[in-house]
């Protein structure tokens, strides 16, 4: 059976990693050198130019997301950061304008430097995004489901007008990850991840991918990777090779938790909105439904009051409170001071982060269990903030 045949599932397990082990261990060792005998092998020289246990996961995140070729990095802005690379003086890329943070501040005050400049665009409009486009944009940087109101951008339509242009485009594939969404098989040029998240899964490394199917793009990748050298170190490496293998038994969990968890939420006197794609009241349910296999596991939802939402902070127990997602544990986020902190308050508003908003990463806790520990928190936070 070719890999291409296999379900995902069997994929995430067996996927090719195209390095030989003379033992026949069933995982690829860490491989924890920096330099190659070269009497000995012509493949590998040094360690930041490629390695073996580097490479297997550059195959299994490849094939996970139906692509060719793979690129580990040290972190998902290091992934992305090195893909914005591709870019050079002069160009335009248009760009989320709900972007993750740590993006929208590579874009904003780093890669202006090199006069590389962003145009922002609401993705969920396509007019809004070929409106912005000038003789000077080269790609199109987008989220879908975005981060913090998991508005659902159409994959197809963007792909559609990228091509018209002679643009590239550039998905952030973090949050649905290649078992619920793959953006290349509907023409995307290069899928990033921060594998920090759902790939890896268990709070513990820290990295990020780029996966492409383009030859061309491969090349020029390759070369950023090698060039930068913001690489995955082997030992990271294969932590992400062990996380990736259960991807679909958690997700299948977290998935069905945060469905039970946003309905509970929505019927909350505390709550004043839940926003979340597995939600028929979402506003985009139906191309949530079309364009990916699931809703993934990220639940935003703001409470009646700004006070309330900072003080229920203090008094959840299992969550862990903090930035991140996508881990074996729930995490709990306040957007407005933590993954947005470094966003200028204008901006925040527009966009409509206000001190409200709280997002949950569901994990693998029994989800009555995180019921019942937010309705207690809300309950505590509602108590201090009238004593206040
Ligand atoms: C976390 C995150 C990133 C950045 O990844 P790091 O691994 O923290 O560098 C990029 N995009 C999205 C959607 C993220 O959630």
């Amino acid at each position: 059976m070719s890999t291409k045949d296999q379900k995902f599932s069997t994929k995430l397990i067996h996927a090719k990693t195209h390095v030989e082990e003379p033992f026949g261990s069933v995982n690829v060792p860490i491989y924890q050198v920096t330099t190659f005998n070269q009497q000995k092998n012509n493949r590998y020289d040094y360690s930041r130019s490629g390695n073996p246990t580097r490479e297997a996961l550059e195959h299994t995140v490849a094939s996970l997301e139906n692509g060719t070729y793979g690129f580990a990095f040290s972190s998902g802005m290091a992934a992305i950061s090195s893909v914005l690379c591709l870019l050079k003086s002069g160009d335009e890329i248009i760009v989320s304008h709900d972007v993750y943070g740590g993006t929208f501040r590579a874009v904003t005050q780093l890669f202006t430097n090199f006069n590389i400049k962003a145009v922002f665009a609401n993705t969920t409009d396509i007019k809004e995004v070929e409106k912005c486009i000038t003789e000077k944009t080269k790609a199109i940087l987008f989220e879908t489901p975005s981060n913090p109101f998991l508005h659902v951008t159409d994959i197809k339509e963007i792909v559609r007008v990228a091509k018209e242009h002679d643009l590239f485009t550039i998905m952030d594939n973090t949050f649905m990850t290649p078992y619920l969404q793959q953006p290349l098989d509907k023409g995307v040029d290069i899928v990033v991840h921060s594998a920090t998240k759902y790939l890896g899964g268990h709070s513990d490394v820290v990295a990020g991918v780029a996966i492409t199917n383009s030859e061309e793009f491969a090349g020029k990748i390759g070369f950023v990777q090698n060039a930068f050298g913001a690489i995955l170190s082997p030992n990271d490496s294969w932590l992400l090779l062990r996380g990736i293998k259960t991807l679909k038994v958690r997700l299948d969990q977290q998935q069905k938790s945060a469905l039970e968890l946003a309905q509970w939420l929505s019927d909350n006197s505390q709550v004043a909105e839940v926003y979340y794609p597995g939600l028929p009241s979402h506003p985009q349910h139906k191309l949530a439904s079309e364009q990916a296999s699931g809703y993934g596991a990220i639940i935003s939802f703001k409470l009646k009051g700004e006070e309330v939402a900072k003080e229920t902070l203090n008094h959840v127990v299992l969550s862990s409170v903090g930035v991140s997602l996508g881990a074996v544990e729930s995490i709990l986020t306040h957007p407005a001071t933590m993954t947005h902190a470094s966003m200028p308050l204008e901006d925040k508003e527009e966009r409509g982060i206000t001190g409200h908003l709280l997002r949950i990463s569901v994990g693998l806790e029994d989800v009555e269990d995180l019921k019942e520990d937010l309705k207690q928190a809300f309950e505590k936070a509602e108590k201090a903030f009238s004593y206040k």
